[in-house]
């Protein structure tokens, strides 16, 4: 599901496995990987304009708190966006373990978000446009499912995560390869 998923509907929380983490980012460099994930990415976003969707609300959807929502990510997605420079979130190091209890996204600066390209799939199908409702699930549900099979070509293991909760497990299983920012 994407940012409008429910408490409700969460799946059991990931054993946020170091191992697993340090899998994903070495797909992540192989260029077949990238390519794959830059063209869904691209018609993704074909798709979504395709609709007409209006931001009304300038970023308070990536609140999650405050906005009543969560947000799920693959693990590939998160290893593939902090192998790239500007995916290194500005916080920290000693703020990295609260970063499931912050209610912004860390990449939203001065309400922007400074990962524009590299955000992942949830971020580019939820608008607050309440038409967006007619079409963000199945378009959303057809990504992911792109996605996992992504994940079964390349033998990878597949783990749908929130968030800030995925993020805070990225980079403290990464440390030794994610540096930069405010790491
Ligand atoms: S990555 Fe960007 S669009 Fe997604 S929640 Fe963070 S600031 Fe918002």
């Amino acid at each position: 599901m994407n940012k409008s998923e429910s408490n409700a509907t969460r799946p059991p929380s990931d054993p946020a496995d170091p191992t697993l983490w340090r899998q994903w980012h070495a797909a992540a460099a192989l260029p077949v990987v990238d390519r794959a994930i830059r063209d869904l990415y691209r018609r993704l976003d074909v798709e979504v304009a395709s609709h007409h969707p209006v931001c009304r609300q300038s970023g308070r959807c990536c609140h999650f708190d405050s906005y009543g929502h969560l947000m799920y990510v693959t693990g590939l997605e998160v290893a593939w966006l902090l192998r790239h420079p500007a995916g290194r979130p500005p916080i920290q190091k000693p703020q990295r373990a609260q970063l499931p209890q912050l209610d912004s996204c860390p990449f939203q600066i001065d309400g922007l978000c400074s990962v524009h390209a590299l955000r992942p799939t949830g971020c580019r199908v939820f608008f607050c446009d309440p038409t967006a409702r007619q079409w963000e699930s199945a378009v959303y549900d057809g990504y992911l499912h792109d996605l996992r099979a992504l994940h079964d070509r390349h033998h990878l293991d597949y783990r749908y995560i929130e968030w800030r909760s995925a993020l805070r497990d990225a980079l403290a299983a990464l440390k030794p390869h994610v540096t930069g920012g405010g790491l």
